[in-house]
C-alpha cells in the first residue's frame, strides 16, 4: 500500500452516530480511529443488510479474515503488523444529543448544494474555480444567506459585477434556498462506497453542520 493510498484511505469520511443509533455527524477516518481506540466509539458495520456492532479489537480481527479477499470500494491503512479496513460508519457508545439543527453556511457547503455548477451559465467547475455570488449585490443590501448566495464561476462573476440578475439580464438556473438536507451527504449518498449510511439516515427530518 503506498503512503498516498493510505492517506487517501484515512481522509476518508465516516458517518458519526450517537448511542441511538442517530447520525450525528461525519468526520475522516483518521478521526474515526482516535474515537475507536480511546474506546469512544464502536464500529458499525453492515454485511448482507444486517448489521453487526465491533469494538476496536474485534474490527482488527475482523480486517486480518477480510483482508485476504477484500470487497470493492473498501479502503484499508496499515499498522505495524497487519492492515486494517477504514469502517464508514461508527457509533458513539456514550454520547446522546442530538444533531445540530443549522447548516453552516460555507464555500464547501454552498458549492455542494449547487452540485458544483456555475449558477447562471452551469457550468461544471472545481471548488478552486468557483466563487460566491450575492444575487442581489452586498453594495445593494443583500444579505450573505442561502437565499442570495449562489456558486458562480470567475467570468460570470465579473460578468454580473454589481448587479442584480436582472440589471445583468442574467438569469439564475434554479432559486437559491436552504437545503433541507447537508449538501456534503447528499454528494456522498452518490458514492457507493457510502451506500451503507443511507440505513442511518431517515429521509427529511435531518440536518448536520
Ligand atoms: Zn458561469
Amino acid at each position: 500500500m503506498s503512503q498516498e493510498e493510505r492517506g487517501r484511505a484515512l481522509n476518508s469520511s465516516v458517518l458519526v452516530l450517537n448511542r441511538h443509533y442517530m447520525a450525528v455527524r461525519v468526520v475522516t477516518a483518521r478521526r474515526a480511529f482516535i474515537l475507536l481506540y480511546r474506546e469512544a466509539a464502536e464500529v458499525i458495520d453492515i454485511e448482507d443488510g444486517q448489521f453487526c456492532n465491533y469494538d476496536f479489537e474485534s474490527w482488527c480481527e475482523l480486517g486480518q479474515l477480510r483482508s485476504e479477499d477484500a470487497r470493492d470500494h473498501d479502503d484499508w491503512v496499515r499498522a505495524v503488523h497487519f492492515d486494517i479496513q477504514v469502517p464508514r460508519i461508527v457509533r458513539l457508545v456514550r454520547f446522546d444529543k442530538q444533531y445540530r439543527s443549522t447548516l453552516r453556511l460555507n464555500r464547501r457547503n454552498l458549492f455542494a448544494r449547487d452540485s458544483h455548477c456555475c449558477q447562471y451559465c452551469g457550468q461544471s467547475l472545481p471548488p478552486s474555480q468557483l466563487s460566491l455570488d450575492h444575487v442581489v449585490p452586498r453594495s445593494k443590501g443583500g444579505p450573505t444567506t442561502w437565499e442570495n448566495v449562489v456558486a458562480s464561476c470567475v467570468k460570470c462573476n465579473t460578468k454580473k459585477g454589481g448587479r442584480t440578475p436582472q440589471e445583468a439580464r442574467m438569469d439564475l438556473n434554479t432559486k437559491p434556498r436552504k437545503p433541507a438536507h447537508n449538501p456534503m451527504l447528499t454528494l456522498k449518498l452518490d458514492n457507493p462506497k457510502y451506500e451503507s449510511w443511507k440505513t442511518f439516515l431517515p429521509k427529511g427530518n435531518w440536518l448536520m453542520g
